[in-house]
């Protein structure tokens, strides 16, 4: 597939990529594939200002009818999976098979959010005084920004967008600046289903193109009452506070130090996939890359020869082949510090098998690494650090309560894992004493989740819940009511106040 084809199916034509400052490359070759204009500081504060207005239409539209434009977004994903998938890989070299899994996501949360366009509920509450009532009801909060990060350069903004347009809530979008063609192509599928339903408020949906300066003028806007910001941790603390200091709404999802515990009863055929798929996958760039092998003295000298043959024989090469299951990184300083932590891993004693650059001849502005495993004598400072490529620090446990304090013991708190056919071990990973993270699996790997459950994660990954569960009460402002619906005027606690 020509890179050209794949801009053209999405409607990306010459007229759209040729003009402006921000230079988009493909990881496959490292070529440049557009030139777009940047938005000013001016054009978001425009932005924000149509945000403002279409929210005052938007919130006044039932929640079902909302759920409906909702419906028509999906319908149009559906309609353009392919297309939308491949320029996922093109842009940010993720395996077309990935790039189709993150529009099937997009499609998934749209359904749910459908769904919950009917069910925007708030509780009844008991009152303690006679002839009252009272209950709890939710009401549309104001223009969402959503931030994104390049290696999910489409699911976030739907997990995010789906839910808060059923709730009420215009979005305006910052993609990252290294993918900011899946987030134009996005947009006119959205613009497609807005025509159908007719009479969605201008400015309901918007994206800003632009880096650091543009995703600094949303997060300081008073106007944008939700930021929901995904990306490093680095910008987690520059985000957090600002949004803080104005008291407005932050969800954050940042990065994440994901590990497996691998016990002695585990299934090991099934471990060696999972732990294949959630290292090498997207190259090792997912929040949810599995980082972290903590594996059983009894079992380990079993697993990691395991572990590196299959290493030793995978595709990996244009992420648009289709026998490929290894694309590229996504650009020279993530190769740099891929490179970086491994000098220091091996300055810690660590054993490196792979890691190498590959493919330099063929593509030498592109970034093809082997995954590596390195067997580290502890948990350094360096594993307990995110490196954004596919290394897989492993290391060796004796007990369990060992296995799940190492496991803690790092800055990030988002997905984990344990392998194990022993309910004792498995229900410990689950307790409150187990692991620390915001999302916990048993005989699956941490990355790949569905959109049912609530995604995000504890500590330096920010506490933010995105996606499924009650995730939509994050778009949403809460209202107590009591309603006296009697002839007297109690006071609540019994208190009398005669006039
Ligand atoms: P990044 O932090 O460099 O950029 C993410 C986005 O934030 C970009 O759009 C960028 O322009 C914007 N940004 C950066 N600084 C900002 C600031 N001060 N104010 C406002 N906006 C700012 O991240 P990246 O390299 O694109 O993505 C990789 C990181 O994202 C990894 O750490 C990964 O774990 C994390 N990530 C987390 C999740 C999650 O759901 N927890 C999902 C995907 C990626």
């Amino acid at each position: 597939m020509s890179h050209a084809t794949v801009l053209d199916a999405v409607g990306l034509g010459p007229s759209e990529l040729g003009e402006g400052t921000l230079s988009v490359t493909t990881p496959i070759d490292g070529s440049e594939i557009a030139l777009l204009g940047e938005h000013s500081a001016d054009d978001v504060e425009e932005i924000i200002t149509r945000a403002a207005t279409a929210f005052e239409a938007w919130r006044q539209v039932p929640g079902p009818r909302r759920g409906e434009l909702v419906r028509l977004i999906g319908e149009e994903l559906r309609t353009h999976k392919e297309a939308l998938g491949a320029l996922v890989a093109l842009e940010c070299g993720k395996i077309l098979q990935e790039g189709l899994g993150e529009v099937q996501e997009m499609i998934d949360i749209c359904d749910f959010a459908v769904g919950v366009s009917r069910q925007l509920y708030g509780l009844t509450i008991a009152s303690e005084r006679p002839g009252h009532a009272m209950r709890e009801t939710w009401h549309p909060l104001g223009a969402c920004a959503i931030i994104t990060a390049f290696n999910f350069p489409v699911a976030p903004w739907c997990w995010n967008a789906a839910l808060a347009l059923v709730c009420g809530d215009p979005v305006v979008w910052k993609p990252s600046e290294k993918t900011p063609l899946t987030a134009l192509a996005t947009q006119k599928i959205v613009e497609r289903a807005m025509a159908r339903f007719g009479d969605a408020p201008e400015g309901l949906s918007q994206v800003v193109i632009g880096g650091v300066e543009a995703g600094k003028a949303l997060t300081a806007s008073p106007d944008v009452a939700i930021v929901s910001a995904t990306g490093s941790v680095r910008m987690g603390r520059a985000v957090g506070p600002v949004v803080a200091a104005r008291f407005g709404r932050c969800i954050l999802e940042l990065g994440g130090n994901n590990a497996m515990v691998v016990a002695p009863s585990a299934d090991l055929e099934l471990a060696v996939r999972a732990i294949v798929f959630s290292a090498v996958g997207t190259a090792g760039q997912r929040c949810t890359s599995l980082r972290r092998l903590i594996v059983h003295e009894d079992i380990y000298d079993e697993l990691v020869p395991r572990l590196r043959s299959v290493y030793a024989g995978l595709p990996i090469g244009d992420p648009l082949a289709d026998e490929i299951l290894v694309g590229p990184l996504i650009d020279a300083q993530a190769h740099h510090n891929m490179q970086d932590a491994l000098d220091r891993a091996r300055a810690d004693g660590g054993i490196v098998h792979g890691g190498e650059r590959i493919l330099a001849s063929e593509h030498p502005d592109a970034f093809y690494v082997n995954p590596a495993i390195v067997e580290m004598p502890s948990q350094t400072e360096i594993v307990r650090e995110e490196t954004f490529a596919p290394i897989l620090y492993v290391m060796r446990y004796r007990e369990l309560d060992e296995a799940i304090a190492q496991h803690n013991d790092v800055p990030q708190g988002l997905s984990s894992c344990i392998f194990s056919t022993d309910v004792r071990e498995t229900e410990q990973f689950l307790s409150a004493v187990g692991s620390d993270c915001g999302i916990a699996n048993v005989n699956i790997g941490p990355s790949g989740a569905e959109i049912g459950g609530a995604f995000g994660g504890e500590k330096d990954t920010g506490g933010g819940r995105e996606s499924g569960s009650d995730a939509w009460r994050g778009y949403m402002r809460r209202q107590t009511n009591t309603v006296n619906y009697s002839r007297e005027l109690p006071l609540a606690q019994g208190i009398t106040f005669e006039i």
